[in-house]
């Protein structure tokens, strides 16, 4: 019978990782996609940038944009202090339905809350369906033409406060060339670059920290 590749990567997880120990999902799934098959997580070189910022910020709120089969969101479950919420975005419901497995394998299923559905839809209707007023981190990792309207909708939904930080991926490979301007030339903003490389991969890419100056 045919699979994808996210079955395969959870198939991975389930033969590799332990239950309950979300370093050694990430670790599985890291060597799944080193040495049978790429698939999009933020990985393990650009992982580790992220895992600092989560840890320097110490979010009690989370927005995830794009969970795809929950790679990154385990990376950052694992890092929350007690009684954080993370948020996760997937609007394909075959990848979701992988990433609730792969989350629960971590054992981080009572930090995470994976919404299906459009970033569009869900963002102005964070506060009334999920009680959030702000978030302390987001981490942009959907489609790369949605970067920039979606920070454009949650500044205006009222999502970000003073000292909110956005996290984006794939600044440089794919690349998101109108948000990058944006955060960069917006007063609004203070942006840093983190240089690294797209995942499982030598070609330069690197994140976007952006601090939002209210
Ligand atoms: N963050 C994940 C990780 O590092 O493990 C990888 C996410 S993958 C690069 C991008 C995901 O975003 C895909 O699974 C795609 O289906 C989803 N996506 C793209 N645009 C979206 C949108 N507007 N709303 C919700 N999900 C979206
Ligand atoms: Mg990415």
């Amino acid at each position: 019978t045919q699979s994808t590749r996210p079955q395969r990567l959870l198939g991975a997880v389930q033969k590799n990782a332990t239950r309950g120990d979300p370093r050694s999902v990430v670790q599985a799934i890291d060597q799944f996609c080193r040495q049978k098959e790429w698939a999009m997580n933020v990985g393990d070189e650009k992982g580790c940038i992220l895992d600092s910022v989560v840890s320097e910020v110490n979010p009690a709120t989370v927005l995830e944009l794009g969970t795809y089969c929950g790679y990154s969101t385990v990376r950052i479950a694992s890092l929350l202090p007690p009684h954080a919420k993370l948020i996760t975005l997937e609007f394909n419901p075959d990848f979701a339905a992988i990433a609730r497995q792969v989350i629960a394998w971590a054992g981080l299923e009572d930090k995470v809350h994976l919404v299906e559905g459009a970033s569009g839809d869900w963002i102005p209707k964070m506060t009334e369906q999920f009680g959030v007023k702000t978030f302390d981190l987001v981490f942009l990792d959907h489609w790369k033409d949605r970067y920039l309207p979606d920070t454009m909708l949650m500044e205006e939904c009222g999502l970000l406060r003073k000292g909110s930080i956005l996290l984006a991926d794939n600044v440089i490979c794919p690349g998101t060339p109108d948000y990058l301007e944006y955060v960069r030339s917006s007063p609004r903003y203070e942006s840093q670059y983190f240089k690294s490389h797209l995942e499982y991969t030598k070609v330069e890419d690197g994140l976007e920290k952006s601090v939002f100056l209210g």
